[in-house]
């Protein structure tokens, strides 16, 4: 690709997400000239505070703060922002009707199986070390005695939230993570909610949103981004788009990427996520109810607003293939099943009168996302760090590439970013 654009930026960064945005705000605030490239017309990527809803404002990305140790907690103090705390994990209720799990006998074969399941993965690190073979979580479960009906539930309580289904999670990937992982086990809401942290992270900035980049070539002592707006020249480029979007080959490079890092991009899997939400003319749980699950399709529900805040608001998020199945079915369907599910789960054989309103958001059918966020299958723990190695004047962050931090969240696609931002003016 001939070009002749001059050098006008020292860094370009690709994406408008968490990762790219905390790349851009560190290398504006050392002085660098710095430009962001985003294909949508808004900020935040997979956050997405929607405010237009007419009953409260959700979250149809990511809701939650895993850690207390991050530097989505950091930067919030920074922002003077307010967290509130959330205990899902001690609220947990399983079942239909969902009980408390401390509120089943110690010989229920739910509750065996979610404290056992537990036990093991906060065994991994251990067992893992990196030169071990890999295995699926699912094969390391059922070492430990896990019966088909225990593995359905570890999937729920374990593979939902990675966005994955627990035959395809790599147990070396898992355990490398738990190895690097500084975040602690409490978790946390913005009272005013992530897009309050985004326009905090993006002030001053300059952003250029609805350009969606389509190559970007590297001639050695600068890069140039071509756009559908046209092309641009910067010294150094940070790409930060998820991982699903390069193995699409939405982005040409050139020259092409080396053939370790094609193999990295090629060896992720990013499965279907999707967030239900249901509005009701009343809450019809009791005001202890926070986070509750069973083996349906629809496995996880939880109260997405603080209790100072109640709102008679439920969202239900799944993932992989529970996702991919709803995900074919049209609204009302879903909405139907969705209560159905919900009844069984709260005891009672009203909730379809009370429901006022219903939404969901299908990422899977998101252009620039393609899913909800990139696990490794067992074998491909290798990736990761190759994929977030630089190559020339190109630097990958995005919460795939949080080798050393926790990828699928927003703290590891924060700290990804400035990893990438230090690689650059270090
Ligand atoms: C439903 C859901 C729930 C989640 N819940 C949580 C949670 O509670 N807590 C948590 O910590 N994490 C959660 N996550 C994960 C978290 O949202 C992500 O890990 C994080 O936001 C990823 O940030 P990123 O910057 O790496 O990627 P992204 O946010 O995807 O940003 C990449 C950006 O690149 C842009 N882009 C793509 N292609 C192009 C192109 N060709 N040109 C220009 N721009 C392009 C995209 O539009 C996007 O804005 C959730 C994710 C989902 C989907």
């Amino acid at each position: 690709m001939a070009d002749t654009t001059e050098t006008e930026y020292d860094v370009a960064v690709i994406g408008a997400g968490a990762a790219g945005l905390a790349a851009a705000r560190m290398l504006h605030d050392v002085g660098a000239q710095v430009i962001v490239i985003e294909a949508r017309p808004r900020i935040g990527g997979r956050i997405w505070t929607e405010r237009s809803c007419g009953w409260y404002p959700i979250e149809l990305g990511a809701e939650l703060i895993h850690g207390a140790q991050t530097s989505t907690v950091d930067l919030a103090e920074k922002a003077g922002l307010t967290l509130d705390e959330v205990d899902r994990y001690n609220g947990l209720r399983w079942g239909r009707p969902a009980r408390l799990i401390s509120e089943l006998s110690p010989d229920d074969p739910a509750r065996r199986a979610i404290e056992q399941a537990r036990a093991v993965w906060n065994l991994l690190a251990q067992r893992y070390p990196d030169d071990a073979a890999d295995c699926s979580l699912a094969d390391e479960l059922r070492q430990h005695g896990f019966t088909p009906m225990a593995l359905s539930i570890a999937d729920v309580v374990l593979a939902q939230t990675c966005c994955a289904e627990v035959e395809l999670l790599s147990c070396l990937d898992l355990a490398r993570e738990q190895r690097v992982d500084r975040a602690g086990p409490r978790e946390f809401r913005l009272r005013a909610r992530y897009d309050t942290l985004l326009a905090w992270l993006a002030r001053g900035l300059d952003l250029h949103l609805g350009r969606p980049v389509q190559a970007i070539t590297d001639h050695g002592d600068r890069v140039t981004v071509h756009t559908t707006a046209g092309p641009l020249g910067a010294r150094h480029c940070i790409i930060t788009v998820p991982v699903a979007v390069l193995a699409a080959g939405m982005i040409r490079f050139d020259p092409p990427l080396s053939a370790g890092k094609q193999a990295a991009i090629a060896a992720f899997r990013t499965r279907p996520a999707t967030k239900h939400f249901f509005w009701f003319d009343a809450p019809l749980w009791d005001e202890g109810f926070a986070y509750a699950a069973h083996n349906g399709l629809f496995a996880r529900w939880w109260t997405p607003a603080h209790p100072d805040l109640a709102a008679p608001l439920l969202c239900c998020y799944v993932t992989a293939e529970r996702a991919a199945v709803l995900d074919r079915l049209p609204d009302a369907t879903v909405r139907e099943i969705g209560l159905a599910e919900l009844g069984q789960l709260l005891g009672r054989d009203d909730v379809a009168t009370h429901c006022v309103g219903f939404r969901r958001y299908r990422w899977a059918a998101d252009a620039y996302a393609r899913g909800g966020y990139a696990h490794l299958p067992p074998g491909m723990a290798w990736a990761r760090p190759v994929l977030a190695a630089a190559e020339g004047n190109l630097h990958f962050a995005g919460e795939a590439t949080a080798y050393d931090s926790n990828p699928q969240t927003v703290h590891g696609a924060i700290d990804s970013g400035q990893r990438a931002a230090r690689e650059i003016f270090n």
